[in-house]
Formats: C-alpha cells, structure tokens, sequence
C-alpha cells in the first residue's frame, strides 16, 4: 500500500485538507493542495513574505558576521590598543572587509572608520593606521 505523511494511505486522500486552512476538501482532484483560489492564494503570499523576511535576516546576520570579524581583526593587530600602523594588504588578506563598520569620525582633521572602539583610516602607500576611539571613557 502507497502510504502519504500527511494523508495517510492513498485510499483515504479524498478528506485531504487545505494546505492554508486545514479544511477538509472532499471531492476535486487527488493532487489538490487548496480548498479555493483565496487559499491558494493568501497560502503563496503569505509564503513568499516568509521567505523576504527571511532573506532580509540573513542579510543582517551576514553583517553582524562581517563586522564581528572585523572587530576580532583589528583587536588582534592592536591588542595594546595604541596608535600604530600596518599593512592594509595583510589585514585585507586576513578577512578584513573594509566596507564594513559601525561608525566614522573625523579625528584632527582626518575620517576614521571604526568597528565599535577600534578604527582605523587610509593612509599612502597602502598603508593604514590603527587607533582606539580617544573619545571613549576608559575603565
Ligand atoms: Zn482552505
């Protein structure tokens, strides 16, 4: 006997339900996943708004990643939290992705990017310098 998760065996499929409603459907095609069009329709509606929400959470999962990764980096080539600099190749080699961060803030004259406390700015020769917000009260 051909058996269905949902339905049981095949015999039975004639009390399937609506994929929306969970109404029982009697008579109609075996294959039929609807009781009437507005099910069918609010049910694949309501699916593809599920599924945009979902892609925008992933979305901002994906960034929260990337900025975390971020931030680990830049502590790691900056545990002693001073100003100094380094190599914007190596960092960038390192998983760094430089269009990411949570703030910018001109510090003497110059734009910094930071990830939280931890910031860094372009300079020559593909060169950056690291630095530890000075603004931020320390413990
Ligand atoms: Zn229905």
């Amino acid at each position: 006997m051909e058996f269905n998760i949902l339905e049981g065996p095949s015999s039975e499929r004639e009390s399937a339900r609506c994929a929306h409603c969970n109404k029982v459907m009697n008579g109609g095609r075996s294959d039929r996943r609807f009781c009437n069009d507005l099910c069918r329709n609010t049910y694949n509606r309501e699916k593809r708004k599920q599924e945009a929400n979902q892609a925008g959470e992933d979305i901002v999962e994906d960034i929260i990643r990337i900025i975390r990764k971020n931030y680990a980096l830049l502590k790691k080539l900056n545990p002693l939290e001073e100003q100094l600099v380094a190599d914007r190749h190596s960092i960038y080699k390192k998983g760094f992705n430089f269009m990411y961060y949570t703030s910018t803030k001109m510090i003497g004259g110059d734009r910094y990017y930071f990830c939280f406390d931890h910031g860094w700015r372009d300079l020559e020769y593909g060169l950056i310098e690291l630095l530890v917000d000075p603004d931020l009260v320390k413990y």
